[in-house]
């Protein structure tokens, strides 16, 4: 099958550096580094982004890597110490790993969209991971402007009997579900609206308009109250049949706000290939081909695609 070492190495590079956060997050209070966007970083978002760049670069040499991190924070005198707690969890998966090595294999990540590229969010959600809820480990290569491959661990996600849950997509190729580490994989699905218990939508615990999302999720015919939860996850929620909508609407507050091709690339292959759709709030598709930022659509709509008309339509009112 096409994409087959592609796919390989993606699982393998977010097993491992899902293996840390999960490390990091048992065993210290992970404080927050605050960035110039005001946004959270922690040790386990600069160790899982060196570890998957890593693993991809040694895989794929020629591919460049557009990553959420950069390692400017981590080579000031001042950081030292914190760069050594890096280094340390990531020998947990690369025993290897010196200090000197781990800025350079972060900074792998300063890639820029190209023909062929790799998009990473070592950690999306940073917020849930700090606040002992959702996040995801979230990785995708893009050719020509197309999700090929897409892999998301969700390490704190359960779903049924399932703790813990790695979504896997292959342009083509459908969407599986699969514990963290690889076991019991099952082919996933989107659910269809008279599926009643799983009639219901997802928003983030962080961003977005919720009173939007209410009045819109209320005009597709949802009557139950959503559920908050952060990170990529949500996709995984929706292709999974556990959920039939995630809205993502700009809020008052950023009214402009520019998705990221990162926070959505590998959720977006996940929920095509079980059956469901994405666009922005204006029904056009997310381009991948671009920027690191969309350049021209705003907002996120994903739906099992029966919906999505429906929705679309109650957004144009
Ligand atoms: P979530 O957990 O769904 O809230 O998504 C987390 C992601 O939201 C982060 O990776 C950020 O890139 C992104 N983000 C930051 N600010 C905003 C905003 N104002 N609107 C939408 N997304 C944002
Ligand atoms: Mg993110």
């Amino acid at each position: 099958m096409a994409y087959e070492k592609e796919k390989e190495i993606a699982i393998a590079a977010v097993q491992a550096a899902a293996t840390v956060c999960e490390k990091v997050r048992a065993e210290m209070v992970p404080e927050a580094i605050e960035k110039s966007d005001k946004s959270p970083v922690t040790v386990a978002d600069f160790g899982a982004q060196a570890i998957v760049c890593k693993m991809i670069k040694d895989a794929f040499p020629n591919d460049p890597i557009v990553g959420e991190e950069d390692a400017d924070d981590l080579k000031t005198p001042e950081m030292a110490s914190r760069l050594a707690q890096v280094t340390n969890y990531v020998k947990v998966v690369l025993p290897d790993a010196t200090d000197e090595q781990i800025p350079g294999w972060i900074d792998q990540g300063n890639g820029d969209v190209s023909p062929r590229y790799w998009t990473l969010d070592p950690i999306d959600g940073t917020k849930g991971f700090l606040r002992g809820d959702q996040y995801a480990v979230a990785l995708a290569m893009v050719e020509d402007g197309d999700i090929k491959v897409g892999v998301l661990g969700c390490p704190a996600l359960k779903l049924g009997d399932r703790s813990g849950i790695l979504f896997v997509a292959i342009r083509g190729g459908g969407a599986m579900m699969m514990n963290m580490d690889g076991s019991n994989p099952e082919k996933i699905s989107v659910t269809s609206s008279s599926d009643i218990p799983n009639f219901r939508f997802v928003e983030s615990v962080a961003h977005g308009d919720q009173d939007l999302h209410a009045r819109i999720a209320q005009a597709a015919g949802i009557t139950t109250d959503s559920i908050r939860m952060d990170s990529q996850a949500k996709y995984g929620a929706v292709a999974s049949g556990n959920a039939v909508l995630y809205l993502r609407l700009p809020s008052a507050k950023y009214p402009n706000y520019r998705e990221k091709i990162w926070d959505h690339a590998a959720g977006v292959l996940v929920i095509e290939e079980a059956g469901g759709k994405v666009t922005d709030m204006h029904g056009k598709t997310l381009d991948f081909s671009k920027e690191p930022r969309f350049v021209d659509t705003q907002g996120v709509i994903v739906s099992n695609g029966e919906i999505h008309d429906k929705v679309l339509a109650a957004l144009a009112n």
